[in-house]
């Protein structure tokens, strides 16, 4: 069946805009909860809407075209802004600072804003883990002055080894051999736990799943299966077009030992397998998968995480149709203690659990769909 894009319809007016507390004001407890008493613990910041790869499950180029009005530098939170806010979020409980996008390395001097970043403590005085989603195009450039700046980690997304099929999918004709290079430079900067993200969609690159674990088999690097998400409303997403994670565990196992491994922390994303040794033990040598369902396996129950848009709006949810305007209060003369009480309040309000109910929503959701952000502007 042919690709349905469908055409967008832009969400980024839609802002909800949170009061300015004025009445008494909650000094930040480090353990903020939401309405299913789940904790803030990770913060993922999108630093720009613009991205040089048009993957046709995340920005098709038939909707982003040249036509595409993407925002203004001027609406942009500055990275003094985002740094301000970080801190809030840091004394609310967050421990784990995400940067994403768009494509994250497009935003200009973005080492600048690590290093802020760095300077930042958690609630037990840590400097926050910080880690970025990046396509990988100019990491082999930015690796070591990211590292040296203070990155911890990094994740790069990599859909397929087979050059062609890659070019299709980043549909910008853009080589595997250069993001390849990347990932080599990150090992070589001394970035930690790299991982790498590969969405597997039906017919297009399934095929590709046991040689990418193949050939992370022991490199020291995780490789992540993405079940292909129904985000945003251009993509046309179709669930014939997901592939499950069980069916990519029973792939693998049927070329190569598995064995489930224990989850490191709550609220953890991947369900974790680690590759065997001839008497199906764990080989550490060999390293780990990860397989992400967010599709047929909902894990909102642990979900801690927030998401902070390029202009400056937070969502509750990959799948939200609105965010809460915190520019808005930051751009006016709110102290940090109101922008704190703002915060709390709005986590404090927070039911969203989209991927669990998706299961009970009509078949047909194009017209939920139609109302979501899309996933390049709220990051992964
Ligand atoms: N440009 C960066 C990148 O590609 O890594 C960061 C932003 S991108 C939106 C973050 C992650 O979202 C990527 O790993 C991408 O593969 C994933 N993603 C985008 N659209 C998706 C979809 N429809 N289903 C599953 N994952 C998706
Ligand atoms: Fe760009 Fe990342 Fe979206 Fe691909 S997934 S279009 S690289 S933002
Ligand atoms: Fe979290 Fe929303 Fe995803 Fe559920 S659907 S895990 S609440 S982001």
């Amino acid at each position: 069946m042919a690709e349905r894009v469908i055409p967008l319809v832009d969400q980024r007016a839609l802002a909800l805009v949170p009061p300015l507390p004025l009445g008494a004001l909650e000094p930040a407890s480090g353990e903020l909860t939401d309405h299913w008493q789940r904790p803030l613990r990770d913060l993922r910041i999108s630093v720009t809407d613009r991205c040089n790869f048009r993957c046709s499950y995340c920005m098709p180029k038939e909707v982003f075209d040249t036509q595409y009005r993407y925002l203004p530098h001027s609406a942009l939170l500055s990275f003094e802004e985002i740094t301000r806010l970080a801190q809030l979020f840091l004394q609310h409980g967050v421990q784990k600072i995400r940067l994403t996008g768009g494509e994250p390395l497009l935003r200009k001097g973005l080492e600048k804003l690590v290093a802020q970043l760095a300077q930042l403590h958690t609630t037990e005085g840590r400097k926050p883990e910080l880690t970025l989603t990046t396509n990988g195009s100019l990491l082999a450039r930015k690796a070591s002055v990211l590292k040296a700046a203070g990155l911890d980690r990094v994740t790069i997304s990599l859909d397929s080894l087979d050059d062609a099929i890659f070019r299709r999918m980043n549909d910008v004709d853009f080589p595997v051999a250069e993001v390849l290079a990347g990932i080599d430079a990150a090992q070589a900067a001394g970035l930690q736990r790299i991982k790498v993200n590969m969405v597997v969609k039906r017919g297009t690159n399934d095929h590709e799943i046991v040689r990418m674990a193949q050939h992370f088999r022991g490199s020291g690097i995780t490789l992540r299966f993405i079940e292909y998400m129904d985000v945003g409303a251009t993509n046309g997403w179709r669930m014939d077009q997901v592939v499950p994670s069980t069916e990519v565990i029973a792939r693998l196992q049927a070329a190569l030992p598995l064995v489930p491994l224990a989850a490191q922390a709550p609220g953890e994303t991947a369900k974790r397998w680690g590759w065997a040794d001839a008497q199906g033990r764990h080989d550490p040598a060999l390293g780990e998968i990860g397989v992400i369902s967010s599709v047929t396996e909902a894990f909102c129950g642990a979900c801690n995480r927030a998401r902070l848009s390029m202009e400056g709006r937070l969502y509750l949810c990959l799948f939200a149709s609105q965010g809460w305007d915190l520019r808005s209060l930051l751009r006016s003369t709110a102290s940090d203690a109101q922008l704190s009480t703002a915060i709390a309040h709005i986590w404090q309000g927070r039911s969203d659990r989209y991927s669990e109910l998706r299961a009970s929503l009509p078949a047909d959701t194009s017209d939920g769909q139609a109302r979501r952000i899309e996933m390049s502007y709220i990051g992964g």
